[in-house]
């Protein structure tokens, strides 16, 4: 396959088309513990299923840890997973030749959480657009510049900020110019690790905006890493939910803010101020520190914080298994299908 150029008008995706469809993926570290013992086996990604259809957007939420960065970098193809399938935009990630790979990878674009350090500080936004460009395809310098300035505009950004240096740019304007770059290879996926939590708030409300009108554009299906629920509930179709590198509950996103039926969904929603109230949202405490993935718990990985945890959950690790139009890996998810009592939360009573 050589490279070639690039139409200079961007087709949508077509919505259901699936764009990222993961099963069982996982992604393991050796830890080197010295020289007379075994090395120690980190899960960062403990086999986590989930498709992405054009024009959607899949959050992965969870503390600090929980193996969603990790699992950004699976999908953005640049690490290898250590098992499981990985196919994007119908092409099998995990076996494919390097050549095959360099092709795959314009179809995958990241936008960092930095825009700060994202961006080359000695290189012009016209040089930073064209890098992708001239990189990857045969444009000549003026389809180049052409399409770099279009991008701009459709980033709200103007011509003339094609001769600036990244400094002169505020921290949203710096992230426009950042999705701007992701999208110069008319990629299918844009992986975004926590593309907003560096800017301020009312600034956060633009790139998402920009974010979620880009998508409706281009059928672009997102990746979207956050550990902000609020950010989440905006602009995620769906969500997953992630411990000690495990799926712990995933489906519509309105459907699991609604009702999370997993003690920890219901933990961390409960610590978002706006959500904490709802009729439905238990008031679980999320007390203790995340166990180290080198040593997680036996049984349930969250047992250890759970305030429901019962001697099953100490000993039997609970598949992830559908119920009321999500999948949940609880043992005792259906007692969660009522609405708390009101005044009920966190004292261990479901
Ligand atoms: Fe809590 Fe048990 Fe459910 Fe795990 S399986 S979340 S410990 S109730």
């Amino acid at each position: 396959m050589s490279a070639r150029p690039l139409p200079t008008d961007v087709l949508p995706g077509r919505a259901g088309t699936p764009v990222v469809v993961a099963r069982d993926v996982k992604r393991i570290y050796e830890i080197r513990r010295g020289a007379f013992r075994p090395p120690a086996r980190l899960q960062a990604v403990g086999g986590v299923s989930f498709d992405v259809e054009a024009g959607r957007t899949l959050a992965v939420v969870g503390e600090s840890g929980c193996g969603k960065s990790t699992l950004a970098r699976v999908v953005s193809l640049l690490e290898a997973p250590s098992a499981g399938t990985l196919v994007l935009n119908g092409v099998d990630a995990v076996h494919v030749s390097p050549k095959a790979k360099r092709l795959l990878r314009r179809s995958v674009q990241m936008v960092f959480q930095n825009p700060y350090g994202s961006l080359n500080p000695r290189k012009k936004i016209g040089a930073i657009l064209e890098a992708p460009l001239e990189i990857n395809t045969e444009l000549a310098p003026p389809a180049r510049e052409e399409r770099a300035k279009a991008m701009l505009a459709r980033v709200g950004l103007r011509p003339e900020h094609y001769v600036r240096y990244p400094h002169m740019f505020s921290g949203g304007q710096r992230q426009r110019i950042a999705i701007a770059r992701a999208l110069m290879l008319n990629p299918a996926l844009v992986v975004a690790d926590e593309p907003v939590s560096a800017l301020d708030v009312s600034v956060q409300a633009q790139v998402l905006n920009l974010m979620a009108d880009l998508q409706d554009e281009l059928g672009l299906a997102y990746l979207f890493i956050s550990h902000d629920l609020g950010v989440v509930r905006h602009i995620a179709h769906d969500v997953l939910v992630m411990y000690l590198g495990l799926a712990m509950e995933q489906g519509p996103t309105a459907r699991i803010f609604a009702r999370p039926l997993h003690p920890y969904t219901q933990a961390l929603l409960a610590s978002v101020p706006a959500m904490a109230g709802a009729a439905r949202v238990r008031r679980v405490p999320l007390a203790g520190e995340l166990p180290s993935p080198l040593n997680p718990p036996h049984g349930c990985v969250f047992s250890t914080r759970c305030p429901y945890a019962i001697e099953r959950c100490r000993e039997e690790r609970p598949e992830s298994r559908p119920l009321d139009g999500r999948a949940v890996a609880c043992h005792l998810a259906e007692r969660f299908l009522e609405p708390p009592p009101a005044g009920a939360g966190g004292t261990g009573q479901p």
